[in-house]
């Protein structure tokens, strides 16, 4: 799969907001709520997501809470095949796989439910940013503790210079956004 296309890039980057020095000094935080009002942008990547995971044949879309989980219910629904949640802990109430995992300081928890998949299920993990790579590996392990197959990720944005993408692997990773 090739790179997102340039009008691509160009018509979803207006609707991304810095906000610097949120949530703590030195962090430029990419909000994206912007993006989630404008409905021809949210639909636009929507589309292009759905269409990754067309291509991939995914049977699940997996969203990473929270804003993965805006991403990812509506490509759910555009495939036509369910959505699972990844998320923080304590937040699922079944029997869940756990993963914790480095933060750029501290440590995090992610889970999902044991039951999630079915066995080799084919699966495409959403969420809005792919920064450190962190939160992605956990989300990637515990697909594949739950019986699934990861196929691809696709992050709206990436900050390639914290080089994430060295943390995780897959078939495909896409991003419709590089900062
Ligand atoms: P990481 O584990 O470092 O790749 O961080 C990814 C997770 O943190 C994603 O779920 C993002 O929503 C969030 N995140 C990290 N950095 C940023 C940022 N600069 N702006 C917005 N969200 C971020």
């Amino acid at each position: 799969m090739g790179g997102p296309s340039a009008e691509l890039t160009a018509s979803l980057a207006p609707f991304v907001r810095d906000v610097p020095d949120y949530p703590k000094p030195g962090i430029v935080f990419k909000d994206i709520t912007p993006l989630l009002g404008d409905g021809v942008a949210f639909g636009r990547v929507v589309d292009v997501i759905a269409d990754l995971g067309r291509a991939q044949r995914v049977d699940a879309v997996v969203g990473i809470e929270a804003r993965g989980f805006i991403l990812a219910a509506p490509v759910a629904y555009a495939l036509g095949v369910g959505f699972v949640p990844i998320r923080k802990e304590g937040k699922l109430p079944g029997a869940t796989h756990t993963r914790e995992y480095a933060l750029e300081y501290g440590e995090a928890v992610l889970e999902v439910h044991e039951d999630a998949f079915t066995p080799g299920a084919r699966v495409l993990v959403v969420d809005d940013v792919l920064a450190t790579g962190g939160t992605a590996a956990a989300a990637g392990h515990l697909v594949e503790l739950a019986g699934g197959q990861v196929t691809g990720f696709a992050f709206l944005m990436e900050l390639a210079f914290l080089h994430g993408r060295d943390q995780i692997s897959a078939a495909s990773v896409d991003v419709l956004l590089t900062v």
